[in-house]
């Protein structure tokens, strides 16, 4: 049984974070509101996820999320089409320049465009007791009190109100408010860690002729150093194929479809390259750039308003190319969830400092590879030189052992931390491979 916390509790932002932050305030509030700037449940890419156009991967930790706080969904989305995969089996890895050998691991993924999940989620959210949802609603304030948020402030077409709350959870990615409300309350802004990573996507949606790619459901064609030009082919709801190129690092993919075909040739295999030429196009290539990543270092703040917290990218936020964000937003979900169950003193620092431990090794496999790149810009210390060397060789010895090939892919796919590489069955296969 669990124990309500409070009566009204309000998420600002309904992207992955705040439909799941919702989700868990649920189970310890007696009401909670979901306020929204967008129209909700229209399904296609919407203004205020305009990346909901691009490739958009659940990594099987975020999918394991999903399916606990939505007992299943997994089999939900499958039914309205999207992809179910093997991780090895049908997700074809080639990493470093590295093909990854394959072997039957049993660990299930799927692969849907972001904007279908969203729509999942969201149906599922809106299902639950207490919930109201407040869209096309744009957040403008908070309500504060004797150094506490006490609620916020939201507009909409009939105008301005005040809607006050136990607890306001600023889910408002990249965008996130928190940092100017801090300072209007005189208080410090956490820390932040930057890195130039200078990404730029390029995504076309085609139809490949049935089983051109065998039992394949995605492909994903890493950078690397002297490479920074990678992609990833995502069979998806519709019965159509997501193909986004990635360039890091400054390259920009070309938007035209001679260039588009040109970049598939020169990064993927020759049969992949074929599919994608011989492909039905489905509509325009769309563009993102995304020059940084930002973590936020909440948990080092000496002092923090009660009632309220931060969640998703609005807290850190990656370079994209490694598909950890949403699951990582549902790894902040999880920590509120077990910070909660221990009620609400301390609660934001109990929170942060939880949500920083969860993040902690996403951080660390992301910037590590960013700064593999020789293009990237960046300190790098002896540490990070000797782990990346490591991890070329694994990547070079996952092409023949399909054992590193699973190790690797369950530490990208955040099912093990990346300690996981170093143990001895590990090492002793890349020293010997
Ligand atoms: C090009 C690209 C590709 C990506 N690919 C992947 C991938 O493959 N896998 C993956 O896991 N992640 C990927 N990501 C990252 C992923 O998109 C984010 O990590 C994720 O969306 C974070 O969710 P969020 O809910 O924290 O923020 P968001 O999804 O950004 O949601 C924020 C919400 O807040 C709302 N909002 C903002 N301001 C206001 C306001 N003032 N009032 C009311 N509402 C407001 C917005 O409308 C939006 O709905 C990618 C990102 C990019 C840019």
């Amino acid at each position: 049984m669990i124990r309500k916390v409070g009566e009204h509790a309000i998420v600002l932002g309904a992207g992955i974070s705040g439909l799941l932050a919702a989700r868990v305030l649920t189970d310890f509030y007696g009401r909670v509101t979901l306020v929204e700037r967008d129209a909700l449940g229209v399904g296609l890419p919407r203004k205020g996820v305009p990346q909901g156009f691009h490739a958009h991967a659940l990594l099987p930790r975020g999918l394991q999320i999903l399916e606990e706080l939505f007992p299943g969904l997994t089999g939900e989305l499958v039914a309205g089409g999207a992809m179910p995969y093997e991780m090895i089996v049908q997700l074809r890895m080639i990493m470093g320049g590295h093909e990854f050998a394959r072997m039957p691991t049993g660990e299930k993924g799927v692969s849907a465009t972001r904007p279908f999940l969203e729509s999942h989620v969201l149906r599922r959210v809106r299902d639950l007791p207490g919930l109201v949802t407040a869209d096309r609603s744009q957040v403008t304030g908070i309500l504060t009190g004797e150094g506490a948020v006490t609620g916020a402030r939201i507009a909409d077409e009939d105008g301005e109100r005040e809607l006050p709350a136990d607890l306001v959870v600023d889910a408002m990615g990249r965008g996130g408010r928190t940092l100017a409300w801090l300072e209007s309350m005189g208080l410090d802004r956490p820390e932040e860690e930057t890195v130039k990573v200078e990404v730029a996507y390029a995504t076309w949606y085609l139809r490949l002729a049935e089983g051109t790619l065998g039992e394949d459901r995605m492909v994903l064609v890493g950078t690397y150093r002297g490479q920074p030009k990678g992609a990833a082919l995502c069979a998806v709801e519709g019965d159509r194929w997501l193909v986004t190129l990635g360039g890091s690092a400054g390259v920009r993919p070309p938007t035209d479809p001679e260039g588009f075909f040109g970049w598939i040739d020169e990064v993927a295999p020759a049969d992949v390259a074929a599919a994608v030429r011989a492909a039905e196009p489905l509509g325009e290539i769309g563009t993102a750039r995304i020059p940084t990543s930002v973590r936020r270092r909440y948990e080092r703040l000496s002092r923090f308003p009660e009632g309220l917290l931060v969640t998703g990218d609005a807290i850190c936020n990656f370079n994209p190319i490694y598909g950890q964000g949403m699951s990582v937003g549902a790894l902040d979900a999880l920590a509120l969830r077990d910070c909660l169950r221990e009620g609400t003193r301390d609660l934001a620092h109990r929170y942060f400092a939880a949500v920083a431990r969860a993040l902690d090794p996403a951080w660390q496999l992301s910037t590590g590879a960013d700064l593999a790149l020789r293009e990237a810009e960046g300190a790098r210390p002896l540490q990070v030189r000797v782990l990346n060397a490591y991890i070329r060789r694994l990547q070079r010895v996952a092409a023949r052992d399909p054992r590193v090939a699973v190790a690797f892919s369950r530490v990208s796919g955040l099912l093990d931390p990346p300690s996981a590489l170093m143990r001895p069955a590990v090492v002793w296969r890349a020293v010997r491979g």
